[in-house]
């Protein structure tokens, strides 16, 4: 689902003078990297890449978090991989943040990892993996709340073996904040809906619980379908919740978290630490194996107007399989009758030098990856 384009245009068109960028006022900001010690090689690109493509001219830091002791190579490599200039920081996550909830007992961690066994036993997306719904609580929730962000009002989140393939020339912190942008995205794909059968029920209970109105950011996760009062029941019955309190279904869409660019205090205020201690009482961080992107995605629809939401469609960006080229956003903008943006030509990676931010982000095609594209229309 994407916020009404009129509200939400790129934040500049076409190749700025990154050194001039950099000189205007800053945000207080960083990149925040979870990984783990064995990812240094897919970290060290991650790095090196971001570096290249932005980070160079404006030396945001760069936070790696781990939940175990960094190796002493990998602190030693990733050190090297940044330009001079860019603090790295290396931080093990706050006792209590990572792994099961606090509250829980002994008793119920033993059923949780029934639970996660048999979801791997049903084949869904790392359902037996213990440490994978950790990640996946970790972000959600307690992140917002390490100690090592408290000086920060945004963050920008990398992931080992993420690739940039175009220059950015500007700082996406000062767009969002001169904007009033709280969260930027730049893939949109479906959730596989066996990891969260109930979250999308479990969030609209909280909504209504909590008597926050339907907005247009929240109709715009419906794939509007809907059922007389007695079908409800009946799919209710059935645990089919991912219906929410008027039968309709949510078109799984979702923001991929591995990119994200936003701001710390939404995600540290009450409102939305509340929603998610609200999730984490229901359990299906383990019962179930919801995500942080589907949990973020959901949070901020219910919670923000469209006009906060910010697609990133000038940022080219690939990982694992799927990826957005600005090559696409020229057919975007053509639509919209700015032929700017998105230009094609060299790309730009350290092996073949060149600081250019034109852009060409795969061989053969110049269109979103339409696998990771959602509408709502
Ligand atoms: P995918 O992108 O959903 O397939 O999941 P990834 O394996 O890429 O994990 C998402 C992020 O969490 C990556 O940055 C990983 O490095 C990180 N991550 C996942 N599990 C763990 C873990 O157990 N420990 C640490 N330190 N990082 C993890
Ligand atoms: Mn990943």
């Amino acid at each position: 689902a994407r916020p009404d384009q009129d509200l939400d245009q790129p934040f500049t068109t076409g190749c700025l003078d990154p050194s001039v960028m950099a000189a205007q006022p800053r945000e207080n900001a960083t990149f925040v990297m979870l990984a783990r010690n064995s990812e240094i090689e897919d970290a060290r690109l991650t790095v090196e890449n971001i570096e290249w493509q932005f980070n160079r001219w404006f030396h945001y830091p760069i936070l790696f978090l781990n939940d175990v002791p960094w190796s002493d190579e990998f602190k030693d490599v990733l050190s090297r991989a940044v330009s001079n200039g860019t603090e790295v920081k290396f931080e093990i996550i706050d006792k209590g943040k990572w792994g099961f909830p606090e509250k829980m007992n002994e008793k119920e961690k033993t059923k949780a990892k029934l639970q996660m066994k048999k979801q791997g036993e049903k084949g869904v997306n790392y359902g037996d993996m213990e440490s994978y719904h950790h990640m996946c609580r970790f972000y959600s929730g307690e992140f917002y709340n390490l100690e090592a962000l408290k000086p920060y009002k945004w963050y920008w989140r990398l992931e080992p073996s993420v690739r940039y393939s175009c220059a950015l020339t500007y700082d996406p912190f000062a767009e969002m904040a001169k904007r009033n942008k709280v969260y930027g995205w730049t893939i949109a794909l479906w959730e596989m809906g066996e990891t969260c059968p109930t979250l999308f029920k479990t969030t609209d209970d909280y909504r209504i619980e909590k008597g926050i109105p339907r907005s247009p950011a929240w109709n715009a996760l419906f794939q509007v379908m809907w059922f007389p009062a007695p079908v409800r029941w009946f799919l209710g019955l059935l645990g089919l919740s991912e219906h929410d309190n008027s039968g309709n279904k949510w078109n799984m869409c979702h923001y991929w978290s591995n990119f994200e660019i936003a701001n710390l205090d939404f995600f540290r205020s009450d409102t939305y630490q509340d929603y998610f201690r609200y999730l984490d009482s229901k359990g299906g961080f383990y019962s179930e194996r919801w995500g942080d992107a589907p949990v973020h995605t959901l949070a901020v629809h219910m919670l923000l107007p469209p006009e906060k939401i910010h697609h990133f469609s000038d940022i080219g960006y690939e990982h694992d399989t799927l990826w957005q080229c600005p090559g696409n956003a020229a057919m975007d903008k053509q639509l919209l009758g700015n032929k700017a943006l998105g230009d094609t030509g060299k790309m730009t990676t350290p092996s073949e030098g060149g600081t250019g931010c034109r852009c060409k982000c795969q061989e053969n095609t110049r269109r979103r990856n339409i696998n990771s594209e959602c509408t709502s229309e």
